[in-house]
């Protein structure tokens, strides 16, 4: 994903935009944010993210409604939730996520970028199967085929990480798999009839 600047003018900003945001319950405390950077410092995919979720609360609070909504972020977000509970300002940052992921379904403003796309897909299977995210496999999955130098750059960072217990080597799944799938098959279902990902 390639991180382009983009000049706005004032006319294209949303001044609502902001506490719009702020207003929703997973807003609470979005005013709070003190820009210290912990969130993308954490995020074990920040590597792929076109915006950190510092970033993106930057630009929520600028107004770029349009820009933040077709971000691909949201989508890239594993939900792990290792930048809420790192957040010094306690900001529900993975549930803002989601928050901004219905705004845009809602608003009808799809998420172009393929890498996103590919990297979406590639997580909700691997949900799908096991009930939980697992950080490896979606990292593997995603960057073995699209982003191999990268991935050996960071083979080093994954050990560091998987050695001190933040990524775990096997992955974890529910207990109740035959629920689970029948919830899963629903959601799926609910999702393509509202124009969800699926
Ligand atoms: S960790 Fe929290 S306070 Fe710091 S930049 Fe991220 S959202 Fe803002
Ligand atoms: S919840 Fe999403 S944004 Fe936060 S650290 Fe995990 S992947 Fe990154």
């Amino acid at each position: 994903m390639e991180n382009q600047e983009t000049i706005l003018f004032e006319g294209e900003l949303d001044p609502t935009f902001f506490d719009e945001v702020a207003a929703l319950p997973e807003g609470a405390h979005l005013r709070s944010c003190i820009q210290c950077g912990t969130c993308g410092g954490t995020c074990p995919v920040s590597p792929m993210l076109p915006h950190t979720p510092r970033k993106l609360f930057a630009m929520i609070r600028a107004g770029m409604k349009d820009a933040v909504l077709s971000s691909p972020t949201p989508w890239v977000c594993s939900s792990c939730y290792e930048c809420t509970v790192k957040c010094p300002a306690e900001i529900k940052i993975t549930e803002l996520m989601y928050a901004l992921k219905r705004r845009a379904i809602r608003e009808g403003v799809r998420c172009e970028d393929s890498d996103a796309d590919r990297f979406l897909r590639q997580f909700t299977r691997i949900v799908a199967k096991n009930g939980r995210s697992h950080e490896l496999s979606l990292l593997m999955r995603y960057m073995m085929f699209k982003h191999p130098i990268q991935m050996l750059k960071q083979t080093g960072l994954g050990l560091r990480m998987m050695g001190k217990g933040r990524m775990p080597l096997f992955s974890h799944k529910v207990r109740d798999k035959e629920s689970y799938s029948r919830m899963v098959e629903k959601a799926l279902e609910l999702g393509a009839q509202e124009g969800g990902v699926q």
